[in-house]
């Protein structure tokens, strides 16, 4: 049976604040002569990676980026036709489809470097491939010992076309750390021996955060993500707008008396006679448990707090002596322009960061709408 759910929980993403976050960032990298690849991997940190992928070219961005094949094939299968670069796959993945349908793949290894060559040689044309050289954060990329022989296989295959050789920051978000020069000075090293082998690949590094603060290292290509989505990785007081808010509504009201107690384990008793108001939203669709005695959801123009446990499926308000209407609108975070709380200051407050907030936020049972 086709149930059309009702939007219990929806997550609105405005579309124009990721235009206009998304421009602000491009014209950064613009004044230091380096295009924008707007990063989409996680279906858009919980955005949606198509919508945001359009929003993101129309603001300026001429490359778009994913961590795996999947994802960025999935957006030329719905028309996408800016250039793509996806980074992180299993061994076990075929990249021959990325070829055919230009993807630019990243190469970390030289067995890497094979399985794409192979995937090349399937498609019957070059691969177009990103060298990614590990500067210091020591995830994926290649070490800078085993550096010149990849950069050399490479240049010597004629199935690899080599675009681009790229790193990424361990600390962009702390501005000043010194591990951000030490990164920088072992990506140029890196660069010298590219150019040593008659190479001179394309160059990127940054991300959001180097964006902002670093245009020395912008090279020819910046790849933000967070900063388009209006979270703003460096207190710099840029005019970002978060994109997203969670809203639902009241369906239920009710009194109570001083002294009863509120949800799971009764860990909140109230100390007056209230108004409870019911809301459809619990740990299901994307409210962290451990906010349960530590946050508030704007309700008819102010903040209430939430009394008692997050369940699964519903929170409970502490209106006091108000009495909201049934069906009334309840903001759990937004962009904060009014006063509501925001998926920062949810971050803050449970000690993680608003990343995995909003990419929490890719879950079925919330609806998504664009404005
Ligand atoms: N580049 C790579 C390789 C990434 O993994 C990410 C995200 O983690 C980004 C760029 C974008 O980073 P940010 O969202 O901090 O701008």
């Amino acid at each position: 049976m086709n149930v059309d759910h009702s939007p219990r929980a929806e997550v609105v993403i405005d579309l124009g604040a990721i235009r206009d976050n998304l421009g602000l960032l491009a014209a950064r990298a613009a004044a230091s002569g380096a295009e924008t690849m707007a990063i989409v991997k996680a279906d858009g940190y919980g955005h949606g990676a198509l919508p945001v992928a359009k929003a993101a070219v129309r603001a300026g961005a001429t490359w778009l980026g994913t961590c795996s094949l999947a994802e960025a094939l999935d957006l030329r299968d719905a028309g996408i036709t800016t250039r793509l670069f996806s980074w992180l796959d299993t061994p076990d993945v075929d990249f021959t489809p990325g070829v055919e349908r230009d993807v630019d793949l990243s190469v970390s290894s030289l067995a890497e470097l094979e399985r794409v060559a192979a995937a090349a040689a399937r498609a019957g044309k070059p691969a177009r491939v990103h060298l990614k050289i590990d500067t210091g954060l020591s995830r994926n990329g290649c070490p800078p010992y085993a550096w010149p022989d990849l950069v050399k296989a490479a240049a010597d295959d004629p199935g690899i076309e080599v675009v681009a050789m790229w790193s990424h920051l361990a600390c962009a978000d702390e501005p000043g750390h010194p591990s951000i020069d030490a990164q920088a000075e072992r990506f140029a090293d890196a660069h010298a021996i590219t150019r040593g082998v008659g190479l001179d690949p394309l160059r990127h590094l940054a991300n959001s955060a180097a964006t902002l603060t670093r245009p020395d290292l912008h090279f020819d290509l910046v790849r933000p993500g967070i900063a388009m989505y209006g979270l703003n990785p460096v207190p710099q007081g840029e005019k970002l707008t978060p994109a997203m808010t969670l809203r639902s509504s009241v369906v239920l009201t009710k009194r109570i008396q001083a002294g009863e107690s509120v949800s799971y384990g009764h860990t909140w008793t109230a100390s007056r006679d209230t108004t409870l108001a019911l809301v459809p939203v619990g740990y299901a669709d994307g409210v962290p448990r451990t906010l349960s005695g530590r946050m508030s959801v704007w309700l008819d123009g102010r903040r209430h707090p939430v009394a008692g446990r997050v369940c699964m499926d519903q929170l409970v308000v502490d209106c006091g002596d108000h009495e909201p209407a049934l069906g009334a609108e309840v903001v759990l975070f937004g962009s904060g322009a009014h006063g509501e709380p925001t998926a920062t200051e949810w971050a803050d407050t449970i000690g993680t960061i608003d990343y995995e907030i909003v990419t929490g936020m890719y879950r079925p049972r919330v609806r998504r709408r664009y404005l």
